[in-house]
């Protein structure tokens, strides 16, 4: 047991002295950099006084070179963009996205691999590690050095705090929400180099294929980045109701958020759900209407700096988190609110 320990505690010495260089594997859209990115960046920063930081895109076309661009000035800390352009990066399909960063990474040493906690990241990352031989380390919110981390366990009710003694890349996916990023004012773009893939192979088989991608709305803003969201629970009872969610949200700017119970009722599509098993959110306000406030909704929002609840019972769990609660029917508050708010 002593041999063990001391084993540990040599290999995690060294780790900690070694240099910091970080990979992070950038999402882009219509030839932009998306925010959770750039919260994944500054969370790298956390890592260490000498860290070095590398984005990759991987995409193909005009629009991945556009974000390459853009993403080269996204954060100061950023020293090399690497974009991998190819048909076969076309869609973020797991399995050949995990074999480019096994590639890249065979070509330059990694001390950490870092993805935000996206579906995107939750996606890749575990076939990164599982690739590298490595546990990762998913949904940090907090980094206490190179290999120490914070992570939310029991749907957000206990903080774990994990050491990790791997001796491969530590592989992290990044609760984005509790890295914000603050403005930049130095300008500084980092150099950008394309990804030689002449040697990159893939499966002959691959076991999955891009079937298609449906977004919601355009006009409204990203759910887990949002400074509003109005959430609607199973209150709400109809498709046909819940257009009030939506038009007060587009009132308000903002996002339209709905508990896992007015997702399964069919009200809304799940990439609408918010909580432990759907979106973290952390806007400045957050509204809930007929929301009970069951403890795997909570996790998912209790980092939103004002919550506004609407609920018929006056013992809702929902109003012991609730900054300002009203009593009353939904039918009645939201169309009152959605007549007193001035137009957009
Ligand atoms: P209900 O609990 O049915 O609450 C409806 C509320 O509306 C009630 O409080 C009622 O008083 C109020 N109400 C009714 N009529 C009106 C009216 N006219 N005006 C005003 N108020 C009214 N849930 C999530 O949301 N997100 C998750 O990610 C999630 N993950 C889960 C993971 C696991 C493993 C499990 C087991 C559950 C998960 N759940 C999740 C489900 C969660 O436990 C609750 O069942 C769900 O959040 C309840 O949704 P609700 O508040 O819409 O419905």
């Amino acid at each position: 047991l002593v041999k063990h320990v001391f084993d540990i505690t040599a290999q995690s010495f060294s780790f900690c002295n070694a240099q910091i260089s970080t990979l992070i594997l950038a999402e882009h859209e219509s030839g932009s950099i998306k925010p959770q990115t750039v919260s994944t960046v500054v969370a790298a920063n956390h890592l260490g006084e000498s860290s070095s930081v590398s984005l990759l895109l991987a995409g193909s076309g005009s629009s991945l070179q556009e974000a390459a661009s853009q993403a080269a000035s996204c954060h100061p800390s950023v020293s090399e963009v690497l974009v991998a352009d190819s048909y076969r990066f076309e869609y973020p399909l797991a399995e050949p996205w995990a074999k480019l960063v096994d590639f890249v990474r065979q070509q330059r040493d990694y001390s950490h691999i870092l993805a935000s906690s996206s579906s995107f990241g939750k996606n890749i990352l575990p076939r990164v590690a599982a690739l590298l031989d490595v546990s990762p380390v998913t949904d940090v919110v907090k980094i206490l050095g190179s290999n120490e981390f914070i992570r939310p366990i029991y749907a957000g009710n206990a903080l774990c705090r994990v050491r990790y003694t791997g001796a491969g890349p530590c592989v992290l996916t990044i609760r984005t929400t509790s890295f914000p990023v603050t403005p930049i004012t130095e300008s500084k773009k980092a150099t950008i180099s394309q990804i030689d893939l002449s040697k990159f192979k893939e499966d002959a088989v691959s076991r999955s294929r891009y079937v298609g991608q449906s977004t919601q709305d355009t006009e409204r803003p990203d759910l887990g980045s949002a400074r509003v969201v109005i959430t609607g629970g199973r209150a709400l009872k109809s498709v046909e109701n819940f257009k009030m969610i939506e038009k007060l949200a587009e009132k308000l700017g903002g996002a339209v958020g709905a508990t896992r119970a007015a997702v399964d009722a069919g009200y809304v599509p799940n990439d609408l759900q918010v909580g432990q098993t759907g979106k973290i959110v952390a806007p400045e306000l957050y509204m809930a209407f007929g929301v009970s406030g069951a403890i795997q909704h909570l996790a998912g929002i209790k980092d939103s700096k004002v919550i506004v609840a609407v609920n018929k019972d006056a013992d809702a769990p929902i109003f012991q988190v609730a900054d300002y609660g009203l009593v009353g029917d939904l039918f009645e508050v939201i169309p009152e609110l959605l007549e007193k708010l001035p137009e957009k």
